[in-house]
């Protein structure tokens, strides 16, 4: 995120006349307005991260996988728990790893909880929802990801 008024990353957000600015070291304004460090949801949400549904946000995947790296996210692993081809369903055991240590989750889809335009995606959507759990719990991040809901747009 750059600076309103030169080409150096922000680092703090003022609210003026009910916007947001972001600035840098440099450019805080020197009286009036009030000043805050950039936080890691600020970013998420400026980066389009953030999803938006009936008035309840939900942090997208690729804002989570953002969000772990920038954390010191060095692998992730999945291993399917078990898969039932005759009723389309998958369990799916996520684990992470990074400098906060080790977390694990579980993630399932079924062709209904998936939605019917990915359906035949069962597998995948039960690995995403299992990495998007595991990337919670090692973000520490309480909001539920767009990908774990069921029947999803
Ligand atoms: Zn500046």
């Amino acid at each position: 995120m750059k600076c309103c008024k030169c080409s150096n990353v922000a680092e703090y957000k003022v609210a003026l006349n009910g916007r947001t600015y972001f600035v840098c070291e440099d450019h805080i304004p020197t009286q009036g307005d009030s000043c805050e460090p950039i936080t890691d949801l600020d970013m998420l949400r400026s980066n389009k991260h953030i999803a938006n549904l009936q008035g309840k946000e939900y942090i997208l995947f690729a804002g989570l996988l953002w969000l772990a790296h920038r954390n010191g996210l060095k692998s992730i692993e999945t291993t399917i728990i078990e898969h039932d081809r005759e009723t389309g369903f998958c369990l799916v055991k996520a684990r992470v790893f990074g400098e906060r240590g080790e977390y694990q989750a579980y993630g399932d889809a079924d062709q209904i909880t998936c939605g019917k335009k990915v359906a035949a995606a069962y597998i995948r959507m039960s690995e995403t929802r299992a990495v998007a759990r595991a990337l919670r719990f090692y973000t520490g991040t309480g909001m539920t990801a767009l990908e774990e809901l069921p029947n999803e747009r």
